[in-house]
């Protein structure tokens, strides 16, 4: 046993190590963050303990994105000192608070549906799911989920010496907010855009249009240019839509990837809203899957026009 190289077993964790293959790497399997590998260069440097450029917080990032990646994928990748670097000159922050309770509730909920039984304990890999800095950051959240309602524990830190909570459940109102959440009823005032990128037409269309237009209902619009950052990619993506209120969808092009995303956030539940340059879609049409749903055409001469029905089309599928 032995103190992870990510959050370097500071809540009491140890994790287990091993030679990674034949690489110059270390595969560590941590209670808390998951499994990852590290290469022998970067867990002398940067990842080392006495790196104080590596903060507590960053280490949380790293812990966090980690614990995403491990629940998506069963593949390895080895970090390396310049990944370190990156995450350091980036400095990423945490989720809000805020979402951090969305995601505790997520990650109760979704445990919880696979027996409907209270759980008996939080696992280790709580405070890493849900983005906290520590796992009593973490258990805090739950106790004023529990004085707001939507969730119910039993105080299980008379059987240790630290803190901790058992038997943790949903309340009616949860999972009400669980299920909202799904939907992005409760998600931030942030859309997401798919669409291809590189397009000479498309690309100031989205951003002197399209972008501008959706800020006057009170949205941000992003996509994944805006939020690419050291880390992985497809991860960040599904972050993305999960956490976004909607999802617009570009198919113009008929991207794969645009298919791709629309056919997750729709998955997820989330609003997905369909748009197409207007010849495009009245020549060639759109794949079979999408075209029996709404699609909002724009075409360059008429951006007001397009903005209007399009805001309309967000305000409709979001109730407000
Ligand atoms: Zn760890």
């Amino acid at each position: 046993m032995v103190d992870c190289a990510i959050c370097l077993s500071r809540d009491g964790y140890d994790s287990q190590a091993s030679r990674y293959e034949n690489r110059d790497a270390d595969l560590f399997d941590c209670p808390v963050c998951g499994r990852f590998a590290a290469s022998r260069n970067a867990l002398i440097e940067s990842l080392s303990p006495e790196n104080p450029r590596l903060s507590r917080l960053l280490r949380a990032v790293l812990s966090h994105r980690n614990r995403l990646k491990n629940s998506r994928t069963r593949n390895i990748d080895v970090i390396m000192t310049y990944d370190v670097e990156k995450l350091i000159e980036d400095s990423p922050s945490l989720p809000s608070p805020a979402q951090q309770a969305v995601n505790a509730i997520r990650f109760i909920g979704e445990q919880i549906q696979q027996n409907f039984q209270p759980l008996g304990s939080l696992p280790a890999s709580f405070q890493a799911f849900v983005g906290a800095p520590t796992r009593q950051y973490a258990l805090k959240l739950v106790r004023e989920l529990s004085d707001r309602g939507l969730l119910s524990f039993v105080d299980s830190s008379t059987l240790s010496n630290r803190y901790d909570v058992s038997q943790v459940d949903l309340t009616l109102g949860g999972w009400e907010r669980f299920e909202g959440e799904k939907r992005g009823e409760f998600a931030s005032n942030v859309g997401f855009i798919a669409l291809k990128f590189g397009d000479t037409v498309l690309d100031p269309f989205v951003t002197d249009i399209i972008k501008p237009g959706i800020a006057e209902i009170g949205y941000e619009l992003i996509d994944l240019r805006d939020v690419s950052r050291a880390g992985v990619i497809d991860n960040i993506l599904r972050a993305q839509i999960r956490d976004a209120a909607f999802v617009i969808v570009d198919l113009t092009h008929d991207n794969s990837g645009a298919y791709w995303e629309a056919g997750y956030a729709e998955g997820l539940g989330k609003p997905v809203i369909y748009i197409c340059e207007r010849q495009k879609f009245d020549e060639r049409k759109t794949h079979f899957d999408t075209n029996h749903c709404t699609t909002v055409l724009w075409s360059l001469d008429d951006g007001r026009g397009f903005i209007k029905e399009l805001n309309a089309t967000v305000r409709r599928s979001l109730a407000i």
